[in-house]
């Protein structure tokens, strides 16, 4: 067989895998953005930011004063005083020595990863972390295990089997798919007695949880307890972006070492502008938290009373498992001629057998809006049992 034939012959044999497993992904048109017709439960804006007409302002007047682009990366002459503004304000909100952006949540995990693991090092990681982490862990050159999901003696299990030099303990702060929280003191207690670090991602946690908003490790945890902490602005802060904050020696090793920052261009001023005036309405406005969390309770009220599959979560990310992969689309499909879209999740992203809805709820959502989601569910759920009926 030529050479290019075979090519076509791989390619098509993994689409037609992807459709046969109904893993098939397909991207949705959004009209603009949030559109008024659709009712969007499945992106992870979570108090509004991303609406909110004064971040958006921000985001214009920043690219009035600094530009379209940053021009450069960081360490040539990409570094503006609006990024060095945002870093000192993320170091503060997190109590931490400092704080450094990154472009996206992906890299900044690539790149403290990269930057602090090889092959003396190894890596111990939630069964359920998010793909950039375990991507990060390959690309380190660690030796990189799992521990089952939110199981400290798992963990403690493995630290005290493996001997390496460094270990290097990594978790979610709220897991994306599952919505639970991870239990940061048993992973605190046990990178202690086993003398490991301790990373935790907290993506879907920061302007969510904690007092004031900075996450589920941020007001919390110290940074001699929780050395490494991530967080990413394309969720609750409503922009684009993401931070390492921890000491000042995490920080200029990564400025040194970590590659993912060092050969990107920086990110747009005018992001970090929009950025800094998320997280000063964040810090300011604790009433979007309370809006959230009222929504939160409402929608888990009535869809227990429905006998929905909810699960224990209590974050915005309220998945409703299903298991099997054609019902979760089935679903899915009939919610959006209902006019309402959330994410049908199945694996890869998820393990076999745990199909689910996300279902993402945020400030931004009326009551309204969600007797509409739980209404479509209802339809969902008797169209079920007709079938069953029929049968
Ligand atoms: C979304 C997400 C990321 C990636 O962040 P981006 O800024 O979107 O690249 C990383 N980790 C977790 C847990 C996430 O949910």
């Amino acid at each position: 067989m030529p050479v290019s034939e075979a090519w076509h012959q791989r390619l098509a044999d993994a689409r037609a895998d992807r459709q046969q497993t109904h893993r098939w992904r397909s991207r949705q048109v959004m009209a603009n953005g949030a559109s008024e017709s659709a009712l969007d439960f499945a992106g992870n804006d979570y108090l509004g930011l991303a609406h909110d007409p004064r971040v958006s302002e921000a985001q214009a007047d920043g690219a009035r004063r600094f530009g379209a682009g940053a021009g450069a990366s960081h360490l040539v002459s990409g570094h503006l005083e609006v990024h060095d503004a945002l870093e000192e304000a993320l170091a503060h909100w997190t109590g931490r020595e400092r704080a450094l952006l990154f472009s996206t949540g992906y890299m900044a995990n690539l790149g403290v990863l990269q930057a602090l693991a090889d092959r003396h090092t190894a890596i111990f990681q939630d069964r359920l972390n998010h793909a950039s982490l375990l991507d990060g862990a390959a690309l380190s050159g660690a030796r990189n295990r799992r521990f089952h999901h939110r199981d400290a003696n798992d963990l403690e299990n493995l630290l005290g089997r493996i001997e390496y030099a460094h270990k290097l303990v990594v978790s979610d702060g709220v897991f994306s798919m599952d919505g639970d929280v991870a239990d940061v003191a048993s992973l605190v207690s046990a990178c202690q007695r086993h003398h490991a670090w301790l990373m935790i991602d907290d993506a879907h946690g920061v302007g969510v949880l904690g007092d004031n908003g900075s996450g589920c490790v941020g007001s919390t945890w110290s940074s001699a307890k929780v050395p490494i902490l991530v967080g990413t602005f394309g969720k609750a802060l409503g922009t684009a972006g993401a931070f390492v904050a921890g000491d000042a020696a995490l920080i200029d090793h990564l400025i040194q070492f970590s590659r993912s920052y060092i050969y990107t261009t920086a990110q747009p001023p005018a992001i970090a502008a929009a950025t800094l005036k998320a997280l000063d309405i964040v810090q300011r406005e604790p009433e979007h938290r309370t809006t959230l969390n009222a929504n939160i309770a409402y929608f888990r009220r009535e869809a227990l009373r429905l006998g929905l599959p909810l699960s224990d979560s209590t974050t915005p990310i309220q998945p409703l498992i299903l298991e099997d992969e054609a019902r979760t689309l089935t679903w899915a499909t009939r919610l959006q001629q209902h006019g309402v879209y959330v994410g049908a999740i199945r694996p890869p992203t998820v393990p076999k057998g745990e199909a689910r809805l996300r279902i993402t709820l945020s400030a931004r959502h009326s009551r309204h809006q969600i007797e509409r989601l739980l209404e479509a569910l209802t339809a969902c759920q008797r169209e079920e049992t007709a079938c069953l009926a029929n049968a």
